[in-house]
């Protein structure tokens, strides 16, 4: 047999070949093999019939809580990932220095679902909700986590900090100085949680192109929006200067009306993650595919919201040459989605809920080019 699996009768939406229309995809030794118009079943050892069905790369979530067990925020990546399209998650930031070896040995290393991480400025990673890592600024030690970063490329894109009041106490942006102090020592990216009680254009001014702003359409206090409901110029320069924004839906950061309003003046996310943690995983995000569906009801294409939750998504975390896309010679990492028409009640994380009249709903994950 020429291929091992053999996807057959699908339409394929591969935003980074702006490729959407009716393909086979053929998959031989965990690598893509082949897309082509008509690829005969005779071929392949194991075909699946997807006609109706969108085919797409497998999703990249670049902003999750997977370190279970150890932490409090932690879910378990495999039941999760495995069962909704998503080949990639990063977590944001659950390990810090002290705690990393562990995130290595018990979470990585183990999984089917290929994980990667932020290392948290505070050495403390996110032990524990209540728990403000950042109002000790001892708690940070640059040095170190640049050292993390450097000696695990393979598994980290960057570090992460959170600039709330609640995180950071009376410490203003002087955590967000000291991620970007590690970041440049590692020669790498700042993802930055943005919340309440820290003016938000004193974190933009800081920001180097290529971090990340993430929850950005939190609606807490501090957000992008202004009270006349106008995206701030802040929001735009640094967007201009090529800073990236990410959803990060959460259990209290992601507000329907800060996007409406937002996506209304053109202010779109580059990036839809999901933070999917102990607290949200059952309601309101559940998983990737559910907070894709609301980006769609929100009025975005299929394309747009596949584009931002794969090549987007592996971009911002300097993974774009391997990840988020389906040519052929690349790893097999595919998910295969039906778009299911009905009434869905989706709420946002301050319990206002819109209808859905269309939901993505995973069918099949290969990671690596195994079902
Ligand atoms: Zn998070």
């Amino acid at each position: 047999m020429k291929y091992d699996i053999l996807l057959k009768g699908g339409t394929v939406v591969d935003p980074a070949q702006k490729l959407h229309d009716l393909r086979d995809v053929a998959i031989l030794d965990g690598k893509i093999a082949a897309i082509e118009e008509n690829i005969s079943a005779r071929e392949a050892t194991q075909t699946v019939f997807v006609d109706g069905k969108y085919v797409t790369p497998g999703l990249v979530d670049i902003h999750a809580h997977v370190y279970d067990g150890v932490t409090t925020w932690g879910v378990k990546a495999d039941p999760v990932c495995t069962t909704t399209g998503v080949t990639t998650i990063v977590d944001a930031g659950s390990p810090g220095w002290a705690t990393f070896p562990g995130f290595r040995d018990y979470i990585v290393q183990p999984a089917q679902t290929h994980i990667l991480t932020y290392v948290h400025i505070s050495g403390i990673g996110l032990v524990y909700g209540p728990v403000g890592e950042m109002r000790e600024l001892e708690y940070a030690q640059p040095g170190r986590v640049a050292d993390t970063i450097m000696q695990n490329r393979d598994i980290t894109v960057g570090v992460k900090v959170r600039q709330g009041k609640f995180q950071v106490g009376d410490n203003g942006v002087e955590p967000l100085k000291l991620a970007i102090e590690a970041a440049e020592r590692a020669d790498t990216a700042v993802m930055v949680h943005i919340g309440t009680g820290v003016p938000l254009p004193d974190v933009l001014k800081l920001l180097r192109p290529g971090d990340i702003v993430t929850h950005c359409f939190q609606g807490n206090g501090d957000c992008i929006i202004d009270d006349k409901g106008r995206v701030i110029p802040e929001a735009w320069s640094a967007r201009n200067d090529g800073v990236i924004f990410d959803v990060g839906h959460g259990g209290g950061s992601f507000n329907y009306e800060v996007a409406q309003r937002a996506m209304e003046q053109g202010f779109l996310s580059d990036v839809i993650s999901t933070d999917l943690h102990s607290g949200n995983i059952n309601g309101p995000v559940y998983d990737l595919p559910t907070t894709l569906s609301k980006f769609l009801t929100l009025g975005l294409s299929l394309e747009e919201v596949i584009e931002k939750s794969t090549v987007a998504a592996a971009k911002a975390v300097g993974r774009e040459e391997e990840l988020g896309h389906l040519e052929v010679g690349t790893i097999a990492d595919v998910a295969v989605f039906d778009l299911i028409e009905g009434e869905f009640e989706l709420f946002d994380t301050h319990r206002t809920m819109i209808i859905a009249n269309q939901k993505l709903q995973a069918d099949l994950t290969i990671r690596g080019g195994k079902l």
